[in-house]
């Protein structure tokens, strides 16, 4: 029933307060993101994720991405350790990167994988690879990544049938599809969800027992318990290519600070749009640019701390 959406504005957040940062922690352990994406042909996505999750207050950023572009990304984002993967010829990444990133697996707090990646197939066996060496970290999956909980629907469409054990998701994923994603991965269609976005995100969380963040003008947020969270704000100038990236990159870096997946969806979608607003202001609704929105963010955590 409707009335069991909470509206998530100012008021809510500020009752829910994030966690504080723990200052007797492991260092490596303490806010430790790991990002997984990009591609020779995008390689800006995971740097405008991995700038997020840093305004986020994420400590610590490793940036996984495509060997042909790790150096040029290292080089912009001075901040972040970055590893270089072996591409696939349509893009992707090869099944080689699951061995590599596991070594990762005890150190990172919280993950991303997706943003500027382009080989579907490679991406879904390369999730499903990740999975079951990272069972202690929360995970978002965001664009081609989330092409893996289609495969696992579907399974011919991976290399080798998997154990789908890994799949039961509750509390450990987070995916951030907007109406045609969701469609794509359902095959339901893009009007019936835009119709209904509350029954379809948590239809989506059930079905993968993930926490599913349903993108748009309104964001829906459903937990597969039935907890649902709605976001209405920012405005048309977040829809800019970037932009959901940048999403991405706060909602991990909330998480890696130890936020629930849930927790640092809403405050990440909260962000992100508040965010687009106060650019909105500065700019005009249109021309604002998806890289110019971290920069708002650590004041906004302020102001709502
Ligand atoms: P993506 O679809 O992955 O590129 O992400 C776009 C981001 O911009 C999502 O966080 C959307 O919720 C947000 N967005 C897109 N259009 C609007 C809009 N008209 N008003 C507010 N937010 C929007
Ligand atoms: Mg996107």
């Amino acid at each position: 029933s409707p009335g069991d959406v909470v509206d998530i504005v100012t008021r809510t957040l500020r009752e829910w307060a994030l966690p504080e940062p723990s200052f007797d922690g492991d260092k490596e352990v303490r806010g430790h993101v790991l990002i997984v994406g990009g591609a020779r042909e995008m390689p800006g996505a995971v740097m405008l994720a991995a700038t997020a999750a840093l305004r986020a207050g994420a400590g610590k950023l490793t940036i996984a991405t495509a060997a042909s572009t790790a150096p040029l990304v290292a080089m912009a984002i001075p901040e972040a350790r970055v590893i270089g993967l072996a591409e696939t010829a349509n893009g992707g990444f090869t099944i080689e990167a699951a061995r590599k990133l596991g070594e990762l697996a005890g150190k990172a707090s919280a993950m991303l994988v997706g943003p500027g990646m382009q080989d579907e197939g490679a991406t879904a066996e390369l999730v499903h690879a990740l999975l079951p060496r990272f069972t202690g970290t929360p995970i978002v999956l965001d664009a081609c990544a989330m092409e893996a909980v289609r495969a696992a629907g579907e399974p011919h469409l991976l290399d080798e049938p998997k154990d789908m054990a890994h799949f039961r998701f509750i509390d450990r994923v987070l995916l951030t599809p907007h109406a045609g994603e969701l469609s794509h991965l359902t095959g339901t269609d893009k009007a019936d969800i835009a119709a209904d976005p509350r029954g379809a995100a948590l239809a989506a969380a059930r079905r993968w027992n993930a926490v599913v963040a349903l993108k748009g003008a309104t964001t829906v947020i459903a937990a597969p318990e039935g907890r649902r969270w709605q976001h209405e704000g920012g405005n048309i100038g977040l829809a800019i290519s970037g932009s959901g990236d940048v999403l991405a990159g706060i909602i991990v870096g909330l998480a890696a600070r130890g936020a629930s997946l849930e927790q640092a969806a809403a405050w990440g979608v909260a962000l992100h749009a508040s965010a687009g607003d106060q650019l909105s202001i500065k700019y005009g609704v249109l021309g604002y640019l998806a890289r110019e929105i971290s920069a708002e963010v650590p004041g906004l955590l302020r102001t709502l701390a």
